[in-house]
């Protein structure tokens, strides 16, 4: 008798260990080009501004699980976000530049979206760039080349998912401008298309939802989190809009990949403020998943990862042992935002922007001579570059790669991050460990160490996904 009560008690405690793993509701988080030192950098930054050595933790690095993920691609050591997109989504390593397909670039290969719709979870993919580039097109499309916009965005209508997010399409009528109209397309495959979060909220046909940044904004990205300005989209509000969707039915479960795409771009670029400005933004956008999970903290699964690291990223240069991180806080714009202030600056004075002027836009928008001190070393690079890039010929804009920067503003930033002590060693991936957290239902399988491709897997395990 007491060894069948046993066994009764142990069954009972499987069954209840199996349905508390179960995650009816997903969030993965992908942070582009996240590596271990933008989330400590970022931390420890945040430290300082609180007067402290040390950090002020975010709130995803307080989740109970939390490892490190290699991030290799199939060809090569060093990845891109095709090949580690698919990896995080499909499960499968494959090619650089490859959308879900495996590494011969024929095989169309499903991703745990697909897994979860059936299932018959709801599923909505979201990221602050463009919804066809590379770690979003990863879980809905199938293409040999990262590059073919348009017919990413054909596939966004096959995948037939229930919510979409993001700036805008890439190529609305492919590179020719002259093919069918994929806004059209959406609607008559049956979505609504809403233009920025106040749109979203006041719309009433909610069936299958496109929510992009409202008018007027570049199809490439939504506004960098330090340039943000009313009535710009945030990353937060695209959480903020998915959760409200699928709250309308909670019944079928859901899968919700977000990604805060521009932390890459800001890396690829070496802008340490703008990057960690990024990083805090996706920790908002998280939040909003974490109010959710704590209302359903039995049934909700947060997963946060990132696809690589960008830069090169280090906290200390040059053997001197220093950080002053702080010294960040001064810059009030992005690279790329100074570089268009620069750009009208030399609009409206039919280019004859004085050395004073230049030195005004610097101390109003990097600190310069007012909270931070330049050595003479620097004011003179600074004063050289002015000369060469003010006279009489076109500047040569610095390329990096999304964008392109007035010398000017390249030079800014670059001795930004040297005050701060930060370094950077390339305008590409690296290969560094990228961090995994997670909390809630099936996080205890984030205890250990793992590979962009395992993540979905494991993910499918918490869910109950049958993963292909
Ligand atoms: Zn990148």
């Amino acid at each position: 008798m007491k060894k069948i009560s046993m066994m009764l008690v142990t069954l009972f405690l499987f069954i209840v260990a199996g349905f508390a793993q179960q995650a009816k509701y997903v969030f993965y988080f992908i942070g582009d080009g996240m590596g271990i030192n933008q989330v400590n950098g970022t931390e420890m930054y945040r430290g300082e501004l609180d007067h402290k050595i040390g950090t002020t933790p975010l709130l995803f690095t307080q989740f109970p699980s939390m490892t490190v993920a290699t991030t290799y691609a199939a060809n090569n050591g060093i990845t891109d976000s095709a090949a580690s997109g698919t990896a995080l989504a499909t499960g499968h390593k494959t090619k650089y530049g490859t959308i879900g397909m495996l590494a011969d670039q024929k095989t169309p290969t499903n991703s745990i979206a697909v897994w979860a719709k059936k299932q018959g979870a709801r599923v909505g993919i979201s990221t602050s760039v463009s919804i066809d580039h590379a770690t979003p097109a990863a879980f809905y499309a199938h293409q040999p080349d990262r590059h073919m916009y348009y017919e990413i965005g054909n596939d966004l209508m096959k995948a037939n998912f229930d919510f979409y997010a993001a700036s805008d399409f890439l190529l609305p009528q492919g590179k020719d401008g002259k093919q069918p109209s994929l806004y059209e397309l959406a609607q008559q495959a049956g979505y609504t298309i809403y233009r920025g979060y106040d749109e979203y909220q006041k719309g009433s046909n909610k069936e299958k939802v496109i929510l992009f940044q409202p008018e007027g904004g570049a199809n490439k990205s939504i506004p960098y989190a330090i340039d943000r300005k009313q009535g710009d989209m945030s990353l937060q509000e695209i959480v903020k809009a998915g959760i409200d969707f699928f709250s309308k039915d909670l019944s079928k479960g859901f899968f919700f990949m977000v990604e805060g795409g521009e932390i890459d771009w800001a890396c690829h670029s070496n802008d340490a403020a703008t990057v960690f400005r990024e990083v805090i933004d996706m920790d908002n956008a998280i939040k909003e998943a974490y109010e959710f999970y704590q209302k359903h903290p039995d049934e909700t699964l947060i997963v946060v990862t990132a696809d690589h690291e960008t830069g090169g990223f280090t906290l200390g240069i040059k053997g001197k042992s220093k950080l002053n991180l702080k010294a960040l806080a001064s810059q009030k714009m992005s690279e790329k935002a100074f570089t268009e202030l620069i750009n009208n600056m030399r609009k409206e004075t039919g280019n004859k922007v004085s050395w004073e002027m230049i030195q005004q836009a610097l101390k109003e928008n990097f600190g310069f001579w007012d909270t931070l001190t330049l050595t003479d070393a620097q004011e003179t690079r600074l004063k050289n570059i002015y000369n060469e890039s003010f006279g009489n010929k076109d500047a040569i804009l610095k390329e990096s790669e999304y964008q392109k920067a007035e010398p000017i503003a390249a030079a800014a930033k670059e001795i930004i991050s040297e005050i701060a002590w930060i370094g950077w060693t390339t305008g590409g991936h690296t290969a560094g460990f990228v961090p995994v957290a997670a909390i809630g239902a099936g996080s205890e399988l984030f205890h250990h160490r793992t590979d962009n491709a395992e993540i979905p897997r494991t993910i499918a395990k918490a869910a109950g996904y049958i993963a292909e």
